[in-house]
């Protein structure tokens, strides 16, 4: 285990330890990610539950709280920071963090702890952005406490072990500008996330092109599978692009770019359609905290940074267009076939992952359940594309299967009653979001009418 940030000056964090719960016990485990980790052996051992919510440390003072600002719906606020997570090193260089795991300097009003089914949550879905192949922060672990959290009422408490290559956010720039060491984050996050930026003539410029790549590829992917991550403000997206914070994110059913779950979310300005147009806000707002870094004349850095981020639109349309051609089975993206597809979609609003599903298994030889409407055009598509070379694009790009809001919340709430086999069904439903499907589930049904009353929530 190592502690990379206590390299970063000590305004950016403080030292503190996570603090102890009662009776803690290990209700989630990931396997499959602990074999990739190689973990220390704590964590495998019969305590390792007392590891996993902070109650012993591998190694002492190795417990940090992380500071950092954001932009929290366009309002800029100066002083978040980690007010309930504590970053305890690394295990085979990715972050490890606990969530849930007590007070912080960074608090504010906050009681420093996680509820088990925004724990639960967390799990499932940074699993499931995973197994569809999206760049995503994983959980290792969740384990309650043993003590009540009061939300709108009491509930288990619990602390999340979240695993990524980089827990620097665009709030953490603003932040480090704010107390005047940006120069310190920026080497850094290049030493942490891309040292291939020091090759360049001019390392910071290399820095903002390979994080706006890096986060246009993470949102092509969000667009790919219908994620609606909820909560786009600045200190909630990492700047290795790794998916994170998955408090009211949720899945898109009908398809309705304009599409929100979240309660708080009333101007839509986080909607499905929307996040492209934020993340280039966004991008803005981490290409400020550079100006001083690009060169010493501060119009010339700002004239080289808005060119760069002048190239976002063009840059995402590219990827965007390409990938959607991909799920059409075209490998590039000038066939009007693929605007008139995605306009007949907008306007019939069909299930965004059954209609390629079933566009799929018109060509491979099943019945197709298709939509009256959508006849015309598919017949002109059959003779439009090459069916081998369809078939093959159309099963790399396009999910056979999605976390649907229903089914995940019906997992967050046999968690909450029946936390003893919660593990067995949340390996399962895993399973069978990889395609392999065991005999009898019912997963995988579009439940419109719940979509249509779901609200998601932050705050949790
Ligand atoms: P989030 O909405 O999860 O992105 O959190 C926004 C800010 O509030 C971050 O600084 C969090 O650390 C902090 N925060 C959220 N929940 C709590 C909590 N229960 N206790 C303390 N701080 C919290
Ligand atoms: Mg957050």
């Amino acid at each position: 285990m190592m502690q990379r940030y206590l390299a970063l000056p000590d305004s950016l964090y403080q030292v503190i330890k996570p603090s102890k719960v009662e009776d803690p016990s290990l209700l989630l485990f990931n396997q499959e990610l602990a074999a990739e980790l190689d973990l220390p052996p704590q964590l495998l051992g019969q305590d390792a539950a007392e590891y996993f919510c902070g109650n012993q440390l591998i190694s002492a003072q190795l417990s940090l709280a992380l500071g950092y600002s954001g932009h929290q719906f366009g309002s800029y606020n100066p002083q978040l920071g980690d007010g309930r997570a504590h970053m305890l090193g690394q295990i085979n260089g990715y972050d490890w963090q606990l969530k849930g795991s007590g007070l912080t300097k960074y608090s504010r009003g906050g009681d420093g702890r996680c509820a088990l089914g925004p724990a639960v949550r967390e799990y499932i879905m940074s699993e499931a952005m995973h197994i569809l192949g999206v760049p995503s922060m994983r959980t290792l672990a969740v384990t309650t406490t043993g003590e009540a959290v009061h939300r709108h009422q009491a509930e288990a408490g619990a602390v999340v072990s979240r695993i990524g290559r980089s827990h620097l956010r665009i709030g953490s720039f603003q932040y480090a500008s704010s107390l005047g060491v940006i120069k310190e984050l920026a080497d850094f996050a290049i030493d942490q996330l891309c040292p291939e930026a020091l090759d360049a003539d001019n390392p910071y410029l290399a820095l903002y092109q390979i994080v706006q790549r890096t986060q246009i590829n993470t949102l092509v992917h969000w667009y790919r599978v219908g994620f609606i991550h909820g909560v786009m403000n600045t200190d909630n997206v990492a700047l290795s692009g790794e998916t994170f914070d998955f408090g009211p994110c949720a899945m898109l059913g009908e398809y309705k770019l304009e599409q929100v779950y979240s309660s708080i979310d009333q101007q839509g300005r986080y909607s499905f359609g929307n996040q492209k147009r934020i993340m280039q806000w966004n991008l803005a707002r981490f290409a400020e905290t550079l100006i001083p870094l690009i060169c010493e004349n501060e119009q010339e850095a700002i004239t080289l940074l808005t060119q760069e981020l002048e190239h976002f639109p063009n840059a995402f349309e590219q990827e965007y267009a390409k990938m959607c051609a991909n799920k059409l089975g075209f490998e590039h993206s000038e066939n009007p076939l693929v605007s008139e597809f995605f306009e007949l979609l907008q306007t019939h609003a069909w299930d965004y992952t059954e209609i390629f599903n079933q566009l799929y298994h018109s060509l491979s030889g099943e019945k197709p359940q298709l939509p009256s409407e959508l006849l015309d055009w598919a017949q002109r598509w059959q003779r439009a594309i090459n069916h081998q070379q369809a078939l093959l694009l159309m099963s790399r790009t396009n999910p056979k299967a999605i976390p649907r809001n229903h089914e995940v919340e019906m997992l967050i709430t046999a968690a909450e009653n029946e936390p003893q086999d919660i593990q067995l069904k949340i390996d399962n439903y895993l399973n069978y979001l990889k395609g392999n499907v065991c005999s009898g589930t019912s997963w995988g049904n579009p439940d419109a009418e719940f979509d249509h009353q779901y609200q998601t929530f932050c705050g949790t």
